[in-house]
């Protein structure tokens, strides 16, 4: 694949009009937000990322997890604004290959990926508890993992903002079906959630990232068709669901891991403050709920 320099980018047909101090800006409301969405819904990808640029930059960024549809936001964005801001969740379990990926988005892009962790005292007692692999033992480990490894670092990274921007599309599983393009997200203390591909299907997405060069995860080559933690994805075989690949041995579980949606399973959710630490979590509770009731 090749990396294009940052002056080889071509000239934006949706250019950001940054005009509005930060402190000025309005978060959105259900009212405004059902609006927009029925405004936006059936506009191209690049203009609802305009838009919300303009509403949000720099407290909003991109959610990029490894997979092509990230990736093609990232470019799309970036074609838009080229300070704008990409962040994502290092488990510690990532796959080698998307590792590999975001060093190429840097190198592309000159995007200084923000990249976060879990806190390291939760991590331990997480461990020592249950071992490096607890999520082949129960759902409720599982989940457990998934929250200290990617929602509550998601959760403390969001408290500073005022929007995220994902790649999720309706078409990814039944659970994303009814998602719109500009929504309050109540998990995350009512700031923005903005779904630009919501409408987009994986053929649009590869046709993307194809006709504009887009760096791609090279697990797609190797029968990959959802990026997560190694411990937990897998390829698939052709046909299958996409999403089918994570969390395969799980079996009416949804195939989730808390970050797009609130778990609540009534298991997990004890151990989790346990492993909080001496605070209780306080700090994580009080920026937006990862979990609650
Ligand atoms: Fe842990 Fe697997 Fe969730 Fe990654 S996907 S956080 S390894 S349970």
């Amino acid at each position: 694949m090749s990396h294009h320099a940052l002056d080889e980018r071509p000239p934006t047909a949706f250019p950001a009009r940054h005009g509005t101090e930060v402190d000025e800006r309005e978060p959105l409301d259900e009212f405004e937000a059902g609006e927009l969405a029925v405004e936006y819904d059936a506009a191209p990808p690049q203009e609802v990322l305009s838009w919300a640029l303009d509403r949000f930059h720099p407290r909003i960024a991109i959610s990029a997890g490894g997979g092509a549809e990230g990736m093609a936001i990232v470019d799309m964005a970036w074609r838009v604004d080229p300070s704008v801001r990409v962040f994502t969740l290092d488990t510690g379990r990532l796959p080698q290959e998307t590792h590999d990926l975001f060093d190429r988005v840097r190198d592309r892009y000159g995007i200084e990926v923000e990249v976060q962790f879990p806190e390291a005292p939760q991590l331990e007692r997480l461990t020592r508890a249950h071992g490096t692999n607890p999520m082949y033992r129960s759902v409720d480990l599982r989940l457990l993992c998934c929250q200290v490894r990617k929602v509550l670092p998601l959760t403390r990274y969001l408290a500073g903002m005022d929007g995220w921007i994902t790649g999720l599309m309706r078409e990814q599983w039944a659970t994303r079906s009814d998602i719109r393009k500009i929504e309050v997200d109540h998990d995350h203390g009512g700031i923005a959630k903005v779904n630009p591909l919501a409408d987009w299907t994986k053929r649009e997405v590869w046709d993307y990232v194809r006709d504009h060069d887009v760096p791609y995860n090279e697990l797609y080559d190797k029968g990959y068709t959802s990026i997560g933690c190694a411990p937990c994805t897998r390829a698939v075989a052709p046909g299958e669901p996409d999403r089918s690949g994570r969390w395969w041995w799980e079996t009416n579980a949804p195939k989730e891991c808390g970050i797009h949606c609130s778990i609540y399973t009534g298991g997990f959710e004890h151990e989790l403050h346990a492993l909080l630490g001496p605070d209780g979590g306080a700090g994580d509770a009080d920026r937006g709920g990862a979990f609650g009731p």
